[in-house]
């Protein structure tokens, strides 16, 4: 899942990115409106979190600009002004959630976690392929009714691959995903991660989840489809 954070407050935007990357999410960030903007037409990312004071281009702007191209990125707003006017007006603009600054990075997450539930497909609570179990509030898997242990971002890649278990994945499209722009490519991260959670999923288990597809990239699947 990867994020885009649009917010000039450093402090603050600092504080979103490294709780969300702490919570295993990929999360690039931009200081301005445009550049915002910029961004979420260049890439395809799994939810914004919007400032509505920004400069260059204000959050509201951006939101309009967002949607006008018919992108419907789950959209959070941020904002400082506690006025029911404010919320309304951008509810109208197409943004899906809004919290009033302060917040806790708690409360942020909690918020991202159910607004990448429900969009832009209907996901439930819990991923489920063959017997895995991904609990997607609590971060909690478990095979064969055991819990496993993942970290961040091996828990990242999982839920990623699970979320698309009726396909195969390439290797750019599940570094677009769950790495972001400070990434640089050319290594082999994502093998590297997938040896890590074939170690920690499949070892041990006769029917192996992760599959490689030669010449195309990885899948999750219990075979049934
Ligand atoms: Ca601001």
């Amino acid at each position: 899942m990867r994020i885009l954070v649009i917010e000039d407050e450093e402090k603050l935007a600092n504080i979103i990115v490294q709780g969300l990357k702490a919570e295993g999410y990929a999360v690039d960030s931009a200081p301005d409106g445009m550049l915002g903007t910029e961004m979420a037409f260049s890439h395809a990312y799994d939810a914004i979190i919007l400032d509505i004071m920004l400069p260059k281009r204000s959050g509201t702007e951006a939101l309009r600009a967002i949607r006008e191209k018919n992108n419907q990125v789950p959209i959070i707003m941020l904002t400082a002004r506690d006025a029911v006017g404010d919320k309304v007006t951008h509810i109208d603009a197409g943004a899906d959630d809004y919290l009033t600054k302060p917040f806790s990075c708690a409360e942020l997450t909690v918020r991202i976690r159910a607004l990448l539930r429900r969009a832009p497909v209907q996901h439930s609570n819990t991923l489920r392929v063959g017997d895995l179990e991904i609990d997607r509030m609590l971060r909690q898997v478990k095979r064969a009714g055991k819990r496993i242990d993942l970290s961040a971002k091996e828990y990242g890649l999982l839920e990623y691959l699970a979320l698309h278990s009726d396909r195969v994945l390439s290797r750019a499209m599940i570094i677009e995903h769950v790495w972001d722009a400070s990434f640089e490519g050319l290594t082999n991260i994502v093998d590297v991660y997938i040896r890590q959670l074939r170690a920690k999923i499949d070892e041990g288990h006769e029917y192996k989840l992760i599959k490689t597809v030669r010449g195309i990239g990885y899948g999750l699947n219990d075979g049934a489809a």
